[in-house]
């Protein structure tokens, strides 16, 4: 099974690396805007036909190299049948980004400790750094077409990295963890030795639910400034997010290690994939830091020979599980906790989700192993 990430890293030009990436990048983006408005007006999206057609225009016009014609040409073409793919109408694209994609050993190539790209000015070395990405660039990854992002001034490269890995077969499966997604307990493990994790989620609870007033005051405010400030803390939230769901997948793969099978609720697609949170009476939509949450445990599971499934959310919270009994009046969703109607079986509402998760793990393992 090959699993393919981004590795974003940052390179370090010099005053006079960046003149020139900029006037690369620049040309680039024109000559993109050139070929786009070529294709749209002759609609025509035959790499071939567009190439007699252009080449030459593009080497004598913006000044690129044969490489980054060819490269600008595809890039176009590319563009526009993903647009299409998207079910979007023909429309003309415009440019502005650099979309330049860097093919890797053509466009560029890394070293130990420099970075190398064709720019107009022929190649530049530039130094980068591999913070927290460290991994990726141990030699055993494949590289992708990688993309230069100039953002904030500053520059990065984003890398896809390919790796082949064993997958986890379900015979090997010797722990299924149940993983309840919540605000109050970030995150609720139940597993097979009956053993119950809470992961705190009250600081980012009480950091979302200030942001969340201050937010109301700056979008009443309608400045330019307000509106800078607003988007300052959605990507602040957005980094503690991922910090958060970064650090407790990465303890719950450290903890339970190979051959585990984790078990989520699939929130997409459903009535309550909004998992809305009472904070301070407002509610608070947190779906997409769930999303976040399973994308993340997802490919470091693949990573690290584990598996992970959603299975139906529905009655989770509901379900005794101890006598399987299914009532709402089980859950006392105000004080937290869970009281079955039926056999008493009490103790917190977060733990018994998990609970159930882990169930239905269970319950998973044993249905397809019987079908194999
Ligand atoms: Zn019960």
């Amino acid at each position: 099974m090959e699993l393919t990430i981004t590795a974003k890293i940052r390179i370090y030009p010099s005053d006079n690396q960046i003149i020139v990436l900029k006037d690369t990048m620049h040309k680039i983006i024109k000559a993109l805007n050139c070929t786009s408005g070529y294709i749209y007006s002759n609609n025509c999206l035959v790499q071939r036909e567009i190439h007699d057609n252009l080449y030459y225009h593009l080497r004598s016009s913006f000044g690129l190299k044969s490489q980054m014609s060819a490269s600008v040409i595809r890039a176009s073409i590319a563009k526009y049948k993903s647009a299409k793919t998207n079910g979007h109408d023909f429309n003309l694209i415009n440019f502005k980004q650099l979309e330049y994609d860097l093919v890797s050993n053509r466009d560029y190539s890394l070293n130990k400790d420099k970075f190398s790209i064709n720019s107009l000015q022929g190649r530049l070395h530039i130094p980068y750094e591999t913070k927290g990405m460290q991994k990726y660039f141990d030699g055993t990854y494949k590289f992708g077409t990688a993309k230069l992002v100039n953002k904030y001034g500053k520059y990065f490269l984003h890398i896809p990295v390919t790796k082949e890995y064993e997958e986890c077969k379900l015979d090997d499966i010797n722990q299924v963890v149940g993983v309840d997604l919540g605000i109050n307990f970030l995150a609720t493990v139940y597993d097979s030795s009956n053993q119950t994790i809470f992961f705190n989620g009250k600081k980012i609870k009480f950091k979302r639910a200030k942001n969340k007033s201050l937010r109301k005051e700056l979008q009443k405010r309608q400045t330019p400034s307000a509106r800078k400030r607003l988007k300052a803390i959605g990507q602040r939230e957005n980094r503690w997010m991922n910090d958060v769901n970064h650090s407790v997948t990465k303890a719950l793969i450290d903890k339970y290690g190979k051959n585990t099978l984790f078990v989520l609720e699939d929130l997409t697609g459903i009535r309550n994939a909004t998992k809305k949170v009472r904070v301070n009476n407002r509610y608070v939509s947190v779906s997409w830091a769930f999303y976040q949450f399973r994308v993340i445990l997802e490919y470091k599971a693949k990573m690290n020979g584990c598996r992970v499934i959603v299975v139906d959310p529905r009655y989770t919270s509901q379900t005794c599980p101890k006598c399987g009994h299914i009532a709402k009046a089980n859950r006392n969703k105000k004080k937290h906790t869970f009281c079955c109607k039926n056999c008493t079986y009490t103790s917190n509402d977060d733990r018994i989700g998990a609970m159930n998760l882990w169930r239905k793990g269970i319950e998973y393992i044993s249905k397809e192993t019987i079908e194999i």
